[in-house]
């Protein structure tokens, strides 16, 4: 009873299925597989953020709490546990792997088995079978996701080193969109004039995403690592305009494989920045419903959307305490302020630690109002991260180094405290009490449409997710 799919695929691979009771998974076989399958993963987004995004994204002003992009193409869950040696909760570079390979490894590997032996990945075999290949994230284009779909490597940490085997070890796609500045244009090594030389074109700047040439591959970093926050970026809806151009730039005779990833969901998960982390869904959910357009167009086009993990331990509702005046149920998520903020927890941190902003202009800036006592709790913390500041300057050299671990960074008490007061403006609750925040073992929704997409039903594995598209790619 334990796994399905997999006994399935074996079935399929030794052509036995006369004794197969699925025909859906039948069906899917080689021959008739999609033409262009797109793989989306949110990352971090465990359950509790499709469903607070339901919320978020409610129109109020209607009885009915309308459904979500992700509520229409549920198709079931998926485990992310890693290989045994990294125990049950997984990070994004074995679950990536996982997902790209159909194999499990240990946490922090890309693109290799336990054992550090290269395991072959989706992507790389649909360009094997004459596909197009692709990647569109919000990270940097080397950071773990989109590294397990096109590199091999026994860290994920070794940032340049994935960064050059996207050239070393041969070209692997023709679109990669993305971050990446610091990893690609570096003092020993300029790999953008590289990718250029093999003839790519070259663009940093989301303005010429509607001006590519089709004849040519195409290399876009729009950010030195990450992109800035959705909330923040001067496109908020840069995954989708960077997926709607990849979709036409990757239109082939013979189709493509291409990884979408909302990478900035987990990096609101681990900050607990509610706001944030909602404006990353908001992008993905707009980049899904242009997918539901692109598939209604093209009914040859497989989408799968799942996560790698979930983020931060999300609850959608908190045990309040009688300190918070504001609340008075113990049953309540309010999204409200969620849906009108226009600048990250970030941004307005540095804001704020740079200007004597006034109560009102503090208001203005979050696009919701804040109290008197909030208020004063901010200069507090700004008060504190002055002083933490003055400490640490006033340390010797070696002590400054002893502290690597804390390097104080002026802003962080006015970050700590803005999320603070929109979590209780929200009455929003984090399973982690670490200001880094931590990956949760729970399962993950899989969501599908599409051609082949019945075969991602029910309770499968990530692993599964990898076989089943190989399976749909003829291997
Ligand atoms: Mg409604
Ligand atoms: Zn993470």
């Amino acid at each position: 009873m334990k796994r399905l799919i997999p006994s399935l695929l074996v079935t399929i691979a030794l052509g036995a299925c006369s004794t197969n009771e699925n025909p859906s998974v039948i069906s899917s076989n080689a021959s008739s597989g999609p033409k262009n399958i797109i793989m989306v993963v949110g990352d971090g987004m465990g359950p509790a953020y499709t469903t607070a995004y339901r919320y978020f994204s409610d129109n109020p002003n209607t009885q009915a709490i309308e459904d979500t992009v992700f509520d229409r193409h549920l198709v079931g869950m998926a485990s992310t546990y890693p290989a045994r040696v990294s125990g049950y909760v997984t990070d994004s570079a074995a679950a990536a792997t996982a997902l790209a390979t159909g194999v499990k490894s240990y946490n922090g590997a890309i693109g290799l088995d336990v054992n550090k032996n290269p395991v072959e990945t989706v992507l790389e075999w649909a360009k094997i079978q004459g596909k197009k290949t692709g990647v569109v994230v919000t990270s940097q284009i080397n950071h773990a996701t989109p590294a397990s779909y096109l590199a091999h490597n026994e860290s994920r940490r070794n940032y340049n080193a994935i960064a050059d085997s996207y050239i070393d070890d041969g070209i692997k796609a023709d679109l990669y969109l993305g971050g990446g500045w610091k990893y690609f244009i570096r003092e020993d090594r300029n790999l953008v004039n590289e990718f250029k030389g093999a003839g790519f074109q070259y663009i940093d700047d989301y303005k010429q995403l509607s001006q590519l040439d089709s004849s040519k591959p195409v290399l876009g970093l729009f950010g030195n690592s990450g992109l800035p926050w959705a909330l923040d970026d001067k496109k908020k809806d840069r995954l989708s305009l960077m997926t709607k151009a990849a979709t036409k730039q990757l239109e082939s005779s013979n189709g493509y494989f291409m990884l979408v990833e909302a990478s900035q969901v987990d990096w609101g998960g681990h900050g607990r920045d509610i706001g944030a982390a909602m404006a990353e869904m908001h992008d993905l959910a707009k980049t899904l419903e242009f997918l539901e357009e692109y598939v209604a167009k093209n009914p040859d086009t497989l989408v799968v959307v799942t996560a790698d993990h979930s983020t931060g331990g999300l609850s959608i509702g908190r045990k309040t305490g009688k300190s918070n005046k504001d609340i008075q149920s113990k049953y309540l998520w309010q999204p409200e302020i969620l849906r009108t903020m226009k600048i990250s927890p970030s941004k307005f941190s540095k804001l704020f630690a740079k200007n004597n902003l006034t109560h009102q202009q503090v208001n203005e800036t979050l696009n919701f109002d804040i109290s008197t006592e909030d208020m004063a709790l901010l200069l507090k913390s700004k008060q504190e991260g002055i002083e933490a500041l003055q400490r640490y300057q006033q340390l010797s050299k070696e002590a400054q180094i002893k502290q690597k671990t804390f390097t104080p960074v002026s802003i962080a008490p006015i970050l700590i405290t803005i999320k603070k007061i929109i979590d209780i403006k929200t009455n929003t609750g984090w399973g982690s009490i670490s200001h880094s925040g931590t990956h949760t073992g729970v399962d993950v929704p899989v969501y599908a449409f599409g051609k082949g997409s019945e075969m991602f039903k029910g309770r499968i594995d990530n692993t599964d997710i990898a076989k089943n598209i190989f399976t749909l790619l003829g291997k």
